[in-house]
C-alpha cells in the first residue's frame, strides 16, 4: 500500500491503476502546510497503551467499505483506519482544542463530549480544552467554558448536551476568525447532516487561510441516516426507549374493545428507528416509514389490513415514522413548506393526521367504533442518557476523533465501517442520506415478522424502483 501515502487533498477519491482499489482519503495538515515536524506519540510511554500489542495504527491500514465481494471482483472503496499514529502532528502542550454541539438532541452527546475531554487529557496530556456554547453561533456570540476531566466527569449520566445547542447561525467567516483569534488548533464538531456541512465549510476556510487547525466531525443523528457508517450513536438507545412506548400502546389497546394504538417515532427521511423498534418489539402490527409509500383505501390498503387485524385480534398497534405519508398530510394541511432556523423543511405532523383518518374511517364509514390511543414519545426518547452499548460506542468515536486530530488529520468524520472505525472525508457523509432499502433483507424480515402489506401495487412498483435507485446501497451485515 505504499502508493497510498501523500495523496493530494483535492482528490478525495483515488483509484489505483487497475481500478481495483479506491481510497477515499482524508486530508492531512501536512498536505497543505508542508515540512512541519511530527512528534513521537505520547502514548509511547503511557501506562494504558504500553501493554497493547500493536499500539499504533499504520498509516497504511485501510478499512474496506464492501465486506462481501465476489471472487475476482474489484475491491472497491476503502477508508483509512482510525486509531493512534506513531507520530503526532501537535505537541500536547501546544494544543488548544474546542468542542461544539449543534442541531437536535440525541442520547450520547454528553458521553462524546466527556470522552473527547478525557481522551485528550488522559491519553495525550492536553489541558487546554474549550467548550463552545449553544452551537455554531456560540463561536462569536458567547464566552467559552473551560473543560477539564473533572468538569465533565458525570455528564454522561445526563441526557441533552452539556454545551447546549442551536440551529441556524452558521457564519463561516466569523467562526474561522474566532478560531484564529483564540488560537484554537483542534475543533471537534458534534452534530447531524447540517452540522457536518458546516464543518466542511470551516475546514475549507481554515485550509484556504493556511491555518494549522484540525477539524474533526462526530456525526450525530438519532435517525441513523448517516451514509457510510454502520450506525450512529444514540440509535440503540432510541430503539430501546421506543419499546417502552410501543409496550404502553399495546397494554392500552389490549385492555379495550377494538383498541388501535399509534406510536409515532423519529425518522424524517429514514425509517430505521421505526423498523428496528418494530422488529424488536413483536407487538407491532404495521410499520410505516418514509421510504415505503402506503395507501389507505382499496385492496391491499391500510384500512383493509387494519380491519382484518381488528376482527382477528380485537386490537392492533401501528408504528409510524415522522416522515412517512408526508404527501398525504401536505395535501390536506396548509402549513406545508415552513422551514426551521437552519433552513430544514418542517415536517407536518403525520401522527394526529393518521389517528383522525383511521378514527373517521372506522366510526363513520365502517360504523365500527374503535378506541384510539396515540403516543408520541419523541422528546422523551431524545432526552434520555445513552445506554451501555451507546456509551461504549461514544467512547470509541471520541477517542478515534482525538487520535485523528492529534495525528494531523482534518476535514474528517469518524465512524465504524463494517465494525472497524475509520476516518471518512466529511463530504462523503454529507452527499447522501442512508435510507432503508425496500429491496433489502431487513425490510423483508420486517414484512415477514408483521405480515403487513408491502403496499407495492403494480402502479407503485416504479416509485419503489426510483426510491431504491436513489437510496444509498446499504445492506445489513447480519
Ligand atoms: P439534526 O438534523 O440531527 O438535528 P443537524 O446538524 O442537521 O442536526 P441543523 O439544524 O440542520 O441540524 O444544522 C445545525 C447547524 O449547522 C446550524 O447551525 C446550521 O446553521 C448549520 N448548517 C446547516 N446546514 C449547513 C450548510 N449547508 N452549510 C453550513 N452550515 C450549515
Ligand atoms: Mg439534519
Amino acid at each position: 500500500f505504499s502508493r497510498l501515502n501523500r495523496r493530494p487533498i483535492a482528490a478525495a477519491v483515488q483509484q489505483s491503476q487497475n481500478d481495483e482499489f479506491v481510497l477515499e482519503d482524508v486530508p492531512h495538515l501536512t498536505n497543505f502546510l508542508p515540512d512541519l515536524p511530527s512528534y513521537p506519540n505520547p502514548l509511547h510511554g503511557s501506562q494504558a497503551y504500553s501493554i497493547v500489542k500493536n499500539t499504533f495504527v499504520s498509516q497504511e491500514d485501510v478499512v474496506a467499505q464492501n465486506i462481501v465481494i465476489r471472487k475476482d471482483s474489484p475491491r472497491g472503496v476503502h477508508f483509512r483506519r482510525a486509531g493512534p499514529r506513531e507520530k503526532v502532528y501537535f505537541k500536547p502542550e501546544e494544543v488548544r482544542a474546542c468542542i461544539v454541539t449543534c442541531g437536535g438532541l440525541c442520547p450520547g452527546i454528553n458521553t462524546v463530549i466527556r470522552e473527547i475531554v478525557c481522551g485528550l487529557n488522559n491519553m495525550y496530556g492536553v489541558e487546554d480544552i474549550l467548550g463552545i456554547e449553544e452551537g455554531y453561533r456560540g463561536f462569536y456570540s458567547k464566552n467559552t467554558v473551560r473543560l477539564t476531566p473533572k468538569v465533565v466527569n458525570h455528564i454522561h449520566k445526563r441526557g441533552g448536551t452539556f454545551l447546549r445547542t442551536s440551529r441556524g447561525g452558521h457564519d463561516t467567516q466569523k467562526i474561522v476568525d474566532n478560531i484564529a483569534d483564540r488560537g484554537i488548533n483542534q475543533v471537534y464538531i458534534i452534530g447531524g447532516d447540517g452540522t457536518q456541512r458546516g464543518a466542511a465549510c470551516i475546514y475549507e476556510e481554515a485550509r484556504k487561510r493556511g491555518l494549522q487547525v484540525a477539524v474533526a466531525g462526530i456525526p450525530k443523528t438519532i435517525d441513523n441516516d448517516i451514509a457510510v457508517i454502520d450506525k450512529s450513536f444514540g440509535f440503540d438507545t432510541a430503539v430501546e426507549e421506543a419499546q417502552r412506548a410501543i409496550n404502553a400502546a399495546h397494554v392500552e389497546v389490549e385492555s379495550v374493545e377494538n383498541g388501535v394504538g399509534i406510536v409515532k417515532l423519529m425518522g424524517r427521511y429514514s425509517g430505521f428507528i421505526a423498523m428496528f423498534a418494530t422488529l424488536a418489539s413483536r407487538d407491532v402490527d404495521c410499520c410505516l416509514i418514509p421510504e415505503s409509500p402506503f395507501y389507505l383505501e382499496g385492496r391491499g390498503g391500510l384500512y383493509e389490513f387494519l380491519e382484518e387485524r381488528l376482527k382477528e385480534n380485537g386490537h392492533l398497534v401501528i408504528v409510524i415514522a415522522e416522515g412517512a405519508g408526508q404527501e398525504y398530510v401536505a395535501a390536506e394541511v396548509s402549513a406545508a413548506n415552513e422551514k426551521d432556523a437552519s433552513g430544514n423543511r418542517l415536517l407536518l405532523d403525520v401522527g394526529p393526521w393518521l389517528s383522525d383518518k383511521i378514527k373517521d374511517h372506522f366510526t363513520k364509514t365502517r360504523k365500527m367504533p374503535i378506541n384510539m390511543k396515540y403516543i408520541d414519545p419523541t422528546y422523551m426518547i431524545r432526552a434520555i442518557p445513552s445506554n451501555a452499548s451507546d456509551n461504549i460506542y461514544c467512547t470509541l468515536l471520541a477517542h478515534s476523533a482525538v487520535h485523528g486530530a492529534m495525528a494531523g488529520y482534518t476535514g474528517f468524520t469518524v465512524g465504524p465501517v463494517n465494525s472497524r472505525h475509520a476516518y471518512i472525508p466529511i463530504s462523503r457523509v454529507t452527499e447522501k442520506q442512508k435510507t432503508v432499502e425496500l429491496t433489502g433483507r431487513m425490510w423483508a424480515r420486517l414484512l415477514a415478522s408483521t405480515d403487513q402489506p408491502s403496499f407495492i401495487s403494480s402502479d407503485l412498483e416504479g416509485v419503489v424502483q426510483d426510491i431504491n435507485n436513489d437510496a444509498v446501497r446499504w445492506e445489513f451485515l447480519w
